[in-house]
């Protein structure tokens, strides 16, 4: 198995530690080349969405990523990663990739309460330490949509076909119930399924 991380900017570091550490080997994404090599998982970090989304697009990665993503590749977004994935933004007109159907509020809670530490339970994964930089929140979801987790009533998790979507950065605490999670529903996919009929 091997799993892709974009790697523009942001906190990518953070997570490909956690991948050496679970023993499963990585690839840094950083140009379009990168982008259109077999992988079976991919990883959006958090960051600043408006700076990774120009870069996908002058790095020559937008195309090659979206269309894998919508073919079936697991996907982990977490925070700025998940402005990236989603079909709409209340309070921004840009739109990335646009393949996950719910509506996210991007600096959701103010700049002075942006950042706090939470726990909150995670789908069947119990309790998961959060921290939130910054961060988003799902105002809406649509029809398929599995809300995973809320914090003070707003959804900061969700899963959708391929793709989980996060608020909180998971890669900034010692859990790695997340992570797991996501290497999980790799290792259950019919890996080679999607990447027929990609590009
Ligand atoms: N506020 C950032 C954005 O809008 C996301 C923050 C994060 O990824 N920690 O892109």
């Amino acid at each position: 198995m091997i799993v892709g991380v974009l790697a523009v900017q942001g906190a990518f570091a953070e997570h490909e530690k956690i991948l050496k550490e679970l023993g499963v080997e990585y690839l840094e994404l950083r140009n379009g080349n990168d982008a259109r090599q077999d992988f079976d998982g991919l990883i959006l970090p958090g960051g600043e969405s408006t700076t990774q989304g120009k870069l996908l697009r002058e790095l020559d990665m937008f195309e090659p990523l979206q269309e894998k993503i919508a073919y079936g590749l697991p996907v982990l977004a977490t925070c700025a990663g998940l402005i990236l994935l989603a079909e709409e933004l209340s309070n921004d007109s840009a739109r990335y990739f646009g393949t996950l159907p719910v509506k996210v509020k991007r600096n959701a809670y103010g700049r002075q309460l942006g950042s706090f530490y939470t726990e909150e339970a995670v789908g069947d994964l119990g309790k998961v330490p959060m921290t939130f930089i910054r961060a988003p929140y799902i105002e809406s979801v649509k029809a398929g949509v599995e809300v995973l987790a809320e914090v003070n009533e707003h959804i900061v998790a969700v899963r959708y076909k391929n793709q989980i979507g996060l608020s909180f950065h998971p890669e900034l605490n010692e859990d790695r119930k997340i992570h797991q999670m996501f290497l999980d529903s790799i290792s259950h996919q019919d890996l080679k399924a999607w990447t027929q009929k990609a590009i």
